[in-house]
């Protein structure tokens, strides 16, 4: 378990007169699967899109390796190793399941789209792109229009995009939503591999709690805006007030 890699103080967020992150202290080490869990409405989600600048807070501050981030864009953030994948799907549906992979590949290099006709001359590109295919078993598939993938396959290869720039954190809002417990399993599997190869420090949002305790060294529980506990799975698992609010259903 190396050091904390980001880091939130005080974070607070309101919408209106609603108020979504109370003065929360975030941290995660690198090198671990951390999951944040919580009843919905909880603010996962809007403490994600905080870290990966999608959102901007009203009070407080992010840091990654002690450098504070907080005034940084999403992609500002992605150029220091900050990506993430959706809740809600995020590939680009109309082209290949290969240029959805290059795409990041080639941003990262500060090219665009318009680059894909020479892709490839950039050697590197290709064979990382193949790579990544490889493992997400959708090698086979590289010549696909996305949008004609399975939903198993369409979220695998978001997950793709997202690690693709090497990320050093990546958040995952939900990674196995809307999947049958095949692909469930096949996503599952996934995270733990790229997980093991520990190039990346993975945060993971999840309702299934198989998929959290299965997978997670680290489990946040939020509730109301608020960190009502944090703790190893199995302490989380016997919190009395962890498993009133939200646990107790499940197990
Ligand atoms: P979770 O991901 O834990 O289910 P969210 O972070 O999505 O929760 O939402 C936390 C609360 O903030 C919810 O009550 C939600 O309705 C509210 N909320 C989230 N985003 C917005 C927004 N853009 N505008 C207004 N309210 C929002
Ligand atoms: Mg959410």
């Amino acid at each position: 378990m190396g050091d904390v890699i980001l880091k939130t103080e005080g974070l607070t967020k309101s919408f209106g007169k609603f108020r979504a992150i109370d003065t929360v202290d975030l941290k995660f080490k690198s090198g671990i699967i951390t999951s944040i869990i919580g009843p919905n409405g909880a603010g996962k989600t809007t403490a994600i899109n905080l870290l990966t600048g999608a959102l901007h807070p009203d009070k407080g501050e992010v840091f990654f390796k002690d450098k504070d981030i907080t005034s940084l864009t999403p992609d500002q953030r992605v150029k220091h190793g900050i990506a993430r994948s959706f809740q809600i799907m995020n590939i680009f549906p109309m082209l290949t399941v290969l240029q959805n992979i290059e795409l990041p590949l080639l941003s990262l290099l500060g090219k665009n789209l318009k680059w894909f006709h020479t892709v490839s001359h950039y050697q590197d590109v290709a064979e990382e792109a193949e790579k990544i295919l490889r493992e997400l078993s959708l090698w086979d598939k590289r010549n696909k229009v996305a949008g004609e993938l399975s939903h198993g396959d369409q979220r695998a290869l978001e997950m793709g995009m997202a690690i693709a720039s090497k990320p050093e954190i990546c958040f995952l809002d939900e990674p196995s939503s809307g999947m049958n417990p095949v692909e469930r399993a096949a996503i599952l599997e996934l995270i733990k591999r790229l997980a093991e190869e520990g190039t990346t420090t993975f945060v993971i949002i999840e309702h299934d709690m198989d998929v959290i305790f299965a997978l997670s060294e680290w489990i946040i529980v939020m509730n109301k805006g608020e960190i009502l506990a944090e703790g190893k799975p199995d302490d989380i698992r016997q919190n009395k007030e962890v498993v009133e609010i939200y646990l107790g259903e499940e197990v």
